[in-house]
């Protein structure tokens, strides 16, 4: 069978596979290995140095700690961008067991428990990012230096400008097999969002994981850097990296859609939204779980009007101002953002839809008011979202039951990870405060 996979490989022209790692920050890393070393990396495993890459050796691993990152054959693709390597991703084994510490691996875990009730889980992923590059002084801008209307979204002109960029994601993308289904200019300069068709929740993952190495390598060869930066811009809506979720049962079934339901969802489609609504602190710290993640979820002015961000803790059909959206009878789930560690954001939004269901959580109440403009008449609203970060890893430090799903080495390993960037992040003494308090007293 992998000889036959080598085989065809080869006759494409592959060499060398790229065996791929997602470390704790969502960050692909990984070895390129000569493709006749693929059925030791297939069996064996790419060998990395557990401290050599964040966040996933295990706590107490040590300074000889190593582990193995077990390349799945089924996720062997020629990379058009980089002619004779293959992509492949990784599982991380350690002690010949599943590595803990694994974000792949803990999507896993939450998988299995599906499998038990005979369920698959669809994930439908949207990513949205910024094209940046550094301007002369050093800092950040937008790369498309046309790019200045007041409100861009839908801006044929960008999107004409920047064709050379789209139409190589579009052909890369498709020799990959993505459905793509459109890209568009997004509500902020510099911002779009390119849209394929969605999948079975682990090749969702592994989906976007390639989705990011490939925009990386085509906005280079652009000029510009691919972001995946929540706010990058004061003042201009976010990024966010929302997800469409199904369920099936085994005779491929919606389990969560009733078209007569309240918000379109069946009783399971409802405690699983109370799941993630009730859990929605800690799964913040998950799905949004950078400084700047929390500059995208608060109330912002905006040029171009309102951020499409959530806030609050809320559920509406079809109302993209709430945390819950649903659309046809699917929950799109508008917490993440593109700094997310996908396979992470995935397993904890499963589980606490899981819990929800388990628990036979009360159906959220359906809103159908816009949240920014009652917020803006200074009306009730419902519980906001963590503010930051750090409130953000306190919950997810609290929610036991979480913390139990996901296991406790991926948490500690996290949360110490998260605490440090927190820490680092609040010794800083911003532009911003120099301009306010400076001479301001
Ligand atoms: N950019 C918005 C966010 O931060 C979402 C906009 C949309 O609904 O497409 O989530
Ligand atoms: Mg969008
Ligand atoms: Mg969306």
């Amino acid at each position: 069978m992998l000889a036959q996979r080598m085989e065809a490989l080869r006759a494409q022209g592959v060499h060398s596979v790229m065996a791929t790692f997602t470390d704790l920050h969502g960050v692909p890393k990984g070895k390129l290995v000569p493709l006749d070393g693929l059925p030791d990396a297939v069996v064996t495993g790419a060998g990395f140095a557990g401290p050599s890459i964040w966040g996933t050796g295990l706590p107490r691993m040590g300074a000889r700690g190593e582990y193995f990152g077990r390349v799945v054959p089924e996720s062997l693709r020629p990379l058009p961008w980089l002619p004779g390597v293959a992509h492949a991703v990784c599982d991380g084994f350690a002690g010949g067991q599943p590595l803990a510490t694994c974000s792949r691996q803990m999507l896993r875990r939450q998988l299995a428990r599906l499998r038990e009730l005979g369920w698959t889980f669809h994930v439908g992923i949207e990513p949205e990012f910024f094209l940046l590059r550094r301007g002369e002084d050093g800092r950040w801008v937008v790369a498309d230096g046309e790019d200045r209307l007041g409100k861009p979204s839908y801006d044929l002109k960008a999107i004409v400008r920047n064709h050379g960029f789209l139409d190589d994601m579009r052909r890369h993308l498709t020799a990959l097999g993505f459905e793509l289904q459109q890209m568009d200019h997004e509500d902020a300069t510099g911002q779009y969002e390119i849209n394929y068709r969605f999948d079975e929740a682990l090749a969702a993952a592994d989906r976007y994981q390639l989705f990011k190495l490939t925009a990386h390598a085509v906005a280079q060869q652009h000029g510009s850097t691919f972001s995946c930066m929540p706010k990058p811009l004061a003042g201009a809506p976010g990024s966010g990296l929302h997800f469409h979720l199904s369920l099936t049962d085994a005779d491929g079934k919606p389990v969560m859609a009733d078209a007569g339901g309240p918000m379109g969802l069946s009783a399971t489609g409802l405690r699983f939204a109370a799941g993630l609504l009730e859990h929605g602190d800690a799964l913040a710290a998950l799905c949004a779980p950078t400084v700047n993640s929390y500059k995208r979820l608060a109330v912002s002015e905006s040029a171009s009007g309102t951020t499409w961000s959530p806030v609050w803790k809320a559920a509406g059909d079809n109302n993209r101002t709430c945390l819950v959206r649903t659309v046809a009878g699917r929950i799109e789930w508008r917490l993440p953002d593109p700094s997310c560690n996908v396979y992470a954001a995935l397993a904890a939004t499963l589980a606490a839809g899981l819990d929800g269901i388990d628990r036979e959580l009360p159906a959220p109440e359906a809103i159908d008011a816009d949240l920014y403009q009652r917020h803006a008449a200074g009306e009730t609203l419902p519980p906001r979202l963590p503010r930051d970060l750090h409130e953000a890893l306190a919950a997810l430090r609290s929610d036991a039951i979480l913390r139990d799903d996901l296991g406790e080495a991926f948490c500690e390993q996290f949360l110490a990870l998260k605490r440090a960037e927190w820490d680092a992040y609040a010794q800083q003494v911003s532009d911003w405060e120099l301009a306010r308090y400076a001479d301001g007293f």
